[in-house]
């Protein structure tokens, strides 16, 4: 039996994990859950499941749990978590939580020789050489990727060798706006922006998805994730979501991952390592039936974010911090309404002009930088769109 923390248990990739659970009663123990706000749905987690640790990060989230009753520990600062992370007993992690907040959980993690399941790209993306630079250091811990497409890549690497490898293909939906004119798209409400026509997921990653920084912030994970350079990272428009990522060899050969979009594979591929589970439960994939699939070069001047990820990747350093810091606080803008779709970019691209790049910087300077992007966005984007 795997005993299991999951960060973020409330979101969708929660919701995932916690219905394997369900499946799989006797290969896995909860042992902690963490949310930011969502209470009651963590405190009715706690009781099916019987988990001794709670942590609620948001503080008035967290004055609300004297209205319930329970056996288990509850807890909220970011030092009580990190102090949680270090000292329990557990396996494996799952790093489900929204934005670069996962950077400095997951380094415990690993500090702690456990094994994480790592769902939030936005930590790869803000800190990937830390986060690297600790793994060297501790052999015993090991990253296994929940992105389905990072899942599908290390499941097509699988048994190969590195230096064989050519071309990594990450495939993208191409988002709800991937037909739509660059004129229709000045229009975007947030509510056209919310939806997606593949995947059931948050608020951010769903907006992210939209704008193709989702694809973005992917790419730049994938090159810690496969040690590779940003130019082996070709992206590619599939609508239907069935590839979920291929890679290219040296001799030519393509190896792909496919099945239906569902994170309950992934999710379970990372669990359950190096074995698979029998997911006979969920739809299959029948090849007769599925008709063709398409593929096409995605659009750089309609989703500029795209261009900006692969932009701050190629900078490399402390550049990917400000793209992640910046994009966090221009999807915050736009679901509260107080910019427009087509300014999420904008925004992105000013920050990134505005920064100098820092060279290797380290855990303080990478927190030091995100802090400061956040605040510069909030206090002047009615200027820098004017
Ligand atoms: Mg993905």
């Amino acid at each position: 039996m795997k005993k299991i923390v999951i960060l973020g248990a409330t979101g969708s990739i929660g919701d995932s994990t916690i219905e394997l659970v369900r499946n799989f009663p006797s290969q896995y123990q909860i042992v902690g859950i963490t949310s930011n706000t969502s209470v009651d749905k963590l405190f009715k987690l706690q009781k099916e499941f019987n988990v001794p640790y709670l942590h609620i990060m948001d503080q008035d989230a967290y004055t609300s749990i004297k209205n319930y009753s329970s056996s288990a520990r509850v807890e909220s600062s970011m030092e009580s978590l990190l102090d949680f992370i270090a000292s329990a007993d557990y396996d494996v992690i799952v790093a489900a939580m929204v934005g670069n907040v996962g950077l400095l959980p997951v380094m415990e993690a690993i500090k702690a020789d456990k094994i994480v399941a790592l769902a939030n790209k936005e930590t790869l993306v803000s800190g990937g050489h830390l986060v690297q630079d600790l793994l060297k250091q501790h052999p015993k811990s090991s990253l296994l990727p929940v992105d389905s497409e990072h899942s599908a890549i290390y499941q097509c690497l699988r048994g190969e060798s590195h230096k064989e490898l050519k071309n990594i293909w990450l495939t993208a939906s191409g988002g709800s706006f991937r037909e739509m004119s660059l004129e229709d798209m000045k229009n975007i409400s947030v509510k056209d922006a919310l939806t997606h026509p593949n995947w059931d997921m948050g608020a951010k990653i769903t907006i992210d998805s939209s704008s193709m920084m989702n694809k973005g912030l992917e790419v730049i994970e994938a090159k810690w994730l496969f040690d590779c350079t940003m130019d082996q990272i070709q992206v590619v428009v599939h609508p239907q979501s069935i590839v979920h990522s291929a890679v290219e060899f040296q001799d030519n050969s393509f190896i792909a991952q496919m099945g239906h979009p569902d994170m309950t594979v992934p999710i379970s591929f990372a669990l359950s390592y190096p074995q698979r589970h029998c997911l006979n439960h969920l739809e299959a994939l029948d090849l007769r039936t599925l008709g063709s699939l398409q593929f096409h070069a995605p659009d750089f001047e309609r989703f500029p974010c795209l261009g900006l990820a692969f932009e701050a990747g190629r900078i490399g350093h402390s550049a990917p911090t400000v793209l992640n810091a910046s994009n966090e606080i221009a999807v915050k803008l736009l679901l509260q309404e107080k910019i427009q779709f087509l300014q999420i970019p904008q925004l992105i691209k000013n920050a990134l002009s505005k920064f100098e790049v820092i060279s290797f910087p380290n855990l303080e300077q990478i927190l030091k930088i995100d802090l400061e992007t956040r605040h510069y966005i909030l206090d002047n984007y009615q200027d820098i769109l004017s």
